[in-house]
């Protein structure tokens, strides 16, 4: 069995699904089931025995050391986190409590259950801490993308929580050869995606016939990556991955938000074109940019690619094209997850059934 933390939540979901779809081993999902989890994403494994769910905290380090001495996990996927810029200006505190003592929690009940294992299973278990390329800062336009080595300069309370995250996970293989492996992502896209996020926000919102908001002048570049191919990545990395490193992972897909929305826009016109015959490129509205906006990200993804052999099997244009299409076709998801319908599907589903 694997320990997934934040399985219920965009990443986590398409990895536990994707997982279930290769292999015939357990899952057990913990997840907070805040308002970024959504179990709805797993309506496919409701009756299905592999994916055992937990409602629960990280920060509760009792749970977890309970949970993991009685499901004897090989190995732990750390997803959950605050995981929204916008959030973590509006709001740090809980960036720091879940990101930062949550992980904190996390590691101190992993180490306790895996001090006790017999010593052929300590040797086998591995704890896998999902971070992000933001750690790194920001970019000038002729910066060469970050590697494994660069520098980490957090911009925002959301990086530098996860900044946090990354140096204590890296502690506990110094100081205590606690068996770690990290991996940096670039921005994820992809189906269960929350409609806060660029891609999926843009989509509903041309749908629903609303302003297009592009922060500042749109030029900010992101490195895109689809997001079965980082839970890709992340199985690599998993089975061999050499224990203490980080990997960077990306698509070699860097876009201005601008040519994103852009991209977007000519997707739906071609695939559900306007009863008037308009670009939705009309919508596009510009609004006052996000403070500290980072303005350039780039991942240099070698490292994984030459020791792993791992490659994105999408481009960003067949990616996005299936992101649209996925979309399209469920607009009950997006309805029930703007209208917070999911939550209530999860009591009547999951815990009063
Ligand atoms: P998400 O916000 O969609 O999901 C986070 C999940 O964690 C949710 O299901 C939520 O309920 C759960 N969670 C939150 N706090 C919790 C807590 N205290 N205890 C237990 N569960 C809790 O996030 P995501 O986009 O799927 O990102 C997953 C991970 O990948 C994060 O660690 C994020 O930093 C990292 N990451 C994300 C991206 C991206 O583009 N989305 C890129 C690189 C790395």
């Amino acid at each position: 069995m694997i320990f997934v933390t934040g399985g219920a939540g965009f990443i986590g979901s398409n990895f536990v699904l994707d997982w279930l779809a290769q292999s015939d081993e357990p899952v057990l999902n913990f997840d907070k089931l805040t308002y970024a989890g959504n179990l709805n994403n797993l309506a496919a494994l409701k009756d299905d025995a592999r994916h055992v769910f937990v409602r629960g905290d990280i920060c509760d380090g009792e749970q977890v050391l309970a949970l993991l001495r009685e499901h004897q996990p090989r190995a732990i996927v750390h997803f959950a986190a605050e995981s929204h810029v916008d959030r973590s200006i509006h709001g740090p505190a809980e960036f720091i409590n879940t990101n930062i003592n949550g992980t904190f929690a996390l590691l101190e009940a992993a180490r306790a259950y895996w001090s006790g294992l017999p010593e052929a299973e300590k040797g086998a278990f591995r704890f896998l801490h999902v971070s992000t390329d933001e750690v790194y800062g920001t970019l000038g336009p002729d910066d060469a993308p970050f590697t494994e080595t660069t520098a980490y300069a957090p911009n925002s309370p959301y990086s530098a929580s996860k900044a946090a995250s990354d140096h204590l996970v890296r502690s506990y293989h110094h100081t205590y050869g606690f068996p770690t492996l990290t991996t940096n992502c670039s921005n994820n896209y992809g189906p269960y995606h929350f409609p806060e996020k660029l891609i999926p926000l843009m989509i509903a919102n041309a749908q629903a016939g609303k302003a297009l908001p592009v922060y500042g002048d749109g030029q900010q570049i992101r490195d895109w990556l689809y997001v079965s191919d980082h839970c890709a990545a992340i199985r690599r990395v998993l089975a061999d991955g050499r224990l203490g490193e980080v990997y960077n992972v990306g698509g070699w897909n860097e876009k201005a938000n601008l040519d994103v929305v852009h991209t977007l826009c000519d997707i739906l016109d071609s695939l559900k074109p306007k009863a008037d015959g308009a670009s939705y490129r009309t919508q596009i509205a510009y609004v006052k940019d996000r403070p500290g906006h980072d303005r350039r990200y780039a991942i240099d993804a070698r490292k994984l690619e030459r020791e792993l052999g791992w490659r994105p099997a999408e481009t960003f244009e067949t990616g996005i094209r299936k992101t649209v299409q996925w979309y399209l076709d469920h607009p009950d998801w997006v309805a029930d997850v703007q209208s917070g319908a999911y939550a209530k599907w999860v009591e009547t589903n999951y815990f009063n059934r």
